[in-house]
């Protein structure tokens, strides 16, 4: 049974696809995947032993080794031209991580095969989608998905040889598609970020030496949510 967080990811997800799902951990993502006729191959990517080590687990005790395989490194060095990804699933990181990623790999021309990439960061969605606009992805759906009171987004880009135009600091923090698609859930997040903001800036105006800088960076944080709300 998967997360709604990774059924939402799932859904994304194109019939026979071949998957890279880096930092796959549990590979729960893909042996759903497979289990359900969906892809018709995936890499299940982890750097770190211990979840590399329960992805290959998972997939045996699922019986699914003709179309899974387990891969230790470091993001998208798993990946080979052979393999002919498709489709890349990057889940479940920091934002900041995710970019880190895509940039290691863009250099190594582990995207050469422009993959679709599916990507849910846990935070600053916003670096997500620079480096997708800076990188020929055009972002073609978003959603979000609220759950045990948490928010997470999911940004789908396919690769296009369009130049794009560069997208404003609204489209890159609050996205195009999720307030539209998921009003009530996107009010709800942007309005928990408001009222965390308006506390923090109720702590920086208390304090002795007001940080004047950091104050006006909350106030304009504060005004662009509030223009979405
Ligand atoms: N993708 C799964 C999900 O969304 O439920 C698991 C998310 S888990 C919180 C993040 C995983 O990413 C960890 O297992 C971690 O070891 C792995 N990870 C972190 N950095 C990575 C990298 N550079 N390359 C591959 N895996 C990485």
């Amino acid at each position: 049974h998967l997360s709604d967080r990774l059924a939402a990811v799932a859904s994304f997800v194109q019939e026979d696809a071949r998957l890279a799902d880096i930092g796959s951990d549990h590979a729960y993502l893909p042996t759903h995947l497979a289990s359900t006729g969906k892809i018709t191959f995936a890499i299940a990517g982890e750097v770190v032993d211990g979840p590399f080590q329960a992805a290959k687990q998972e997939i045996e005790r699922q019986d699914l080794s003709h179309m899974i395989e387990a891969r230790l490194g470091n993001g998208l060095a798993v990946v080979e031209a052979e393999d002919q990804i498709d489709t890349v699933t990057i889940c479940g990181m920091g934002g900041a991580l995710i970019v880190e990623i895509l940039t290691a790999g863009h250099a190594d021309d582990k995207l050469a095969t422009h993959p679709r990439l599916i990507l849910q960061a846990n935070v600053a969605e916003e670096k997500v989608r620079e480096w997708l606009n800076r990188n020929a992805y055009a972002i073609v759906d978003e959603t979000i998905i609220e759950e045990n009171e948490k928010f997470y987004e999911i940004i789908v880009a396919d690769y296009t040889e369009e130049t794009l135009e560069p997208w404003s600091q609204e489209d890159l923090m609050f996205g195009r598609f999720i307030k539209t698609k998921e009003p009530a859930v996107f009010a709800r997040k942007w309005q928990a970020a408001l009222d965390r903001t308006n506390y923090v800036l109720g702590q920086l105006e208390k304090a002795q030496n007001p940080d004047q800088a950091k104050i006006d960076a909350h106030q304009a944080l504060k005004q662009a949510i509030e223009a979405q709300l």
